[in-house]
């Protein structure tokens, strides 16, 4: 049983994903490959003078793996709610999460198979993202959205910045009070 799965591992996922394993959570990403962000040149991102789309993505993903969570390459075809939480289900496997966060990014087939509700985008270009709460809650008890999926300005500094947002709300909730990861200089 997972904690938390993350379906989708572009910067709001793989931020997602960094923050929840390093919390302590047992983490789930699974990704299909087809994030946007691989086609940038990225030099509007705080704190890194220019990067390539890909390397952005991969760097993100190792960060994500160097505090413990799982990296999958499949496309979540359904989720099923069960007593404790949900059934993931890729192409021939499936996974018990307690918690799901959609960083799916510009797509939005597998959100509206499941039911979740959704309303047209703002942002160029996207045309549809999902209807969250505040919080980043779905109409389905703990699902969530984040990044470009939910409707935030389409940038790589704010998606991922959204990730982080999203998964520090559940991760307060398993908690039971609200958490912050605060490093102090060693
Ligand atoms: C050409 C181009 C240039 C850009 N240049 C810049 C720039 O210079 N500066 C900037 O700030 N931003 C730039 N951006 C925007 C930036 O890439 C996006 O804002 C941001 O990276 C989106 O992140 P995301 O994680 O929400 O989505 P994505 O990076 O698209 O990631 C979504 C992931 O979800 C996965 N996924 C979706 N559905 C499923 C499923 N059912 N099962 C499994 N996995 C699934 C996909 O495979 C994908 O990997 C650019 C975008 C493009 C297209």
């Amino acid at each position: 049983m997972f904690d938390i799965t993350i379906i989708g591992a572009g910067p709001t996922g793989a931020s997602a994903a960094l923050f929840a394993a390093k919390a302590g959570k047992k983490v789930l990403v699974i990704d299909s490959d087809k994030s946007v962000t691989k086609r940038a040149w990225v030099e509007n991102h705080y704190g890194v003078m220019e990067i390539t789309g890909p390397e952005l993505v991969e760097t993100g993903k190792k960060q994500a793996a160097k505090f413990g969570a799982e990296l999958k390459k499949a496309t979540v075809e359904n989720i099923e709610k069960t007593e404790s939480g949900f059934t993931i289900h890729t192409g021939d496997q499936s996974f018990e999460s307690k918690h799901v966060i959609f960083a799916t990014g510009m797509l939005t087939d597998l959100a509206e198979k499941i039911g979740l509700h959704t309303k047209p985008g703002t942002e160029p270009r996207i045309k549809t993202i999902l209807d969250l709460d505040a919080n980043g809650k779905t109409n389905i008890e703990g699902i969530w959205g984040a990044g470009t999926v939910a409707g935030v300005s389409m940038h790589t500094i704010i998606t991922a910045g959204d990730g982080a947002r999203v998964a520090i709300n559940v991760i307060s909730e398993l908690n039971g009070e609200r958490y912050v990861d605060h490093d102090i200089m060693k």
